[in-house]
């Protein structure tokens, strides 16, 4: 063994040694539908102001007073209530660490359904943390409300996350299961609202009613995923502890700027929205036209499905240059799954005849 491997192996934790690093699949020249990312670029005119505005930032200082500014224009463009904070993120997967990391101490765990966001459990792993994962009703994947229930009274989870709606499976959970689980949860509860600019429901109007509860966004579905840039809503006193772990200047000027431009702009990125709720339901009713293939409801901008093979489907959609999302490996409940991502009407036509292809 080499010194510098035996140095690795004194001062890096075993079980980070064992993890793998984060892996961006390779996608030149594909059409690539396996992200949740925004496939609309923005219209030149935008860009040009956007190039301008990002030219004209200041980067030699770190990044200040602009931050508040960005902070009251999502605050207003969220509706969050009164006798509430924000606090930002490099993405809302830097707020899921920050939760991780100000929660931790003996005894406190991570609960979440699964299939689920993988940065619940990760972050909750770094921490050393244990996590609860509380299997989706096979086929509805809804909560599964006794077993939630029966869990949160069993670890007292520190931390409940609810992704609404869900990934991977699209779907909104029951809003009055959501309310019980909340009301039975001793620590805090975060909702996750990723996939928010597709949904016909959000929590925004629940978020006052529950002093420990939780509301994260993130600008990255929103047409900003190369941005980075999340955002979490609650009770003053509680985003005030949490802010307490947050990196200085973890999100930069040109990050700010960016997502100042893009909420003068919203307007926008409703319509390109808008445009991808129509493809998704026509995404869905085109997949159900095919034999032995089962989309299930989505209200975000993906379709789970069931495929005959889905290993087989997936390896020949790849071969025909369209990149989606195998979820082999993971819960028992997605077997033989693919996560599409609605892409724009040329993609989806594209996905659409390379699934047929590939069954
Ligand atoms: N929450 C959910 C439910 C997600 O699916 C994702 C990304 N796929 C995120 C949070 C993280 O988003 P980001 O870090 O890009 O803000």
């Amino acid at each position: 063994m080499s010194q510098l491997q035996q140095r690795i192996e004194q001062v890096i934790r075993a079980d980070v040694r064992q993890m793998h690093a984060y892996v961006v699949q390779p996608s030149a020249g594909m059409v690539k539908l396996d992200a949740m990312e925004n496939p609309f670029r923005l219209p030149p005119e935008l860009q040009r102001a956007l190039g301008e505005r990002l030219g004209a930032v200041a980067i030699n200082r770190y990044p200040g007073e602009r931050l508040d500014v960005l902070r009251e224009a999502l605050a207003r463009h969220a509706g969050m209530p009164d006798g509430h904070a924000l606090v930002l993120g490099n993405g809302s997967d830097e707020l899921i660490s920050m939760l991780a990391m100000a929660c931790r101490q003996p005894g406190a765990t991570v609960l979440a359904p699964v299939p689920g966001f993988v940065m619940y459990e990760m972050s909750a792993q770094l921490q050393g943390m244990p996590f609860v994962g509380v299997p989706l009703r096979p086929d509805t994947f809804e909560l599964d409300e006794r077993a939630m229930l029966a869990a949160i009274e069993q670890h007292r989870p520190a931390l409940v996350y609810i992704a609404y709606p869900n990934n991977p499976t699209g779907n909104l959970f029951d809003d009055a299961v959501i309310e019980r689980i909340v009301q039975a949860a001793p620590g805090l509860v975060v909702i996750d609202e990723a996939y928010q600019p597709f949904s016909s429901r959000s929590y925004i109007d629940r978020l006052a009613r529950h002093e420990h509860v939780l509301l994260m966004r993130t600008l990255s579905k929103f047409g900003l995923a190369g941005v980075r840039l999340g955002y979490m809503m609650g009770r003053r006193e509680l985003i005030e502890e949490i802010d307490k772990v947050r990196p200085p200047y973890n999100v930069s000027v040109l990050n700010c700027e960016a997502a100042l431009f893009a909420l003068e702009h919203d307007d926008e990125f409703a319509r390109q929205a808008r445009i991808l709720r129509d493809e998704r339901q026509r995404l869905i009713e085109a997949l159900q036209a095919l034999p032995g293939v089962r989309p299930y409801p989505s209200e975000a901008n993906m379709v789970l499905v069931k495929v005959p093979d889905a290993r087989r489907t997936y390896e020949g959609m790849k071969a025909r240059k369209v990149l989606v999302k195998h979820m082999g490996g993971g819960s028992p409940l997605l077997a033989n799954c693919l996560r599409l991502t609605v892409g724009s009407p040329e993609e989806n036509d594209l996905m659409i005849a390379a699934l047929r292809d590939s069954l």
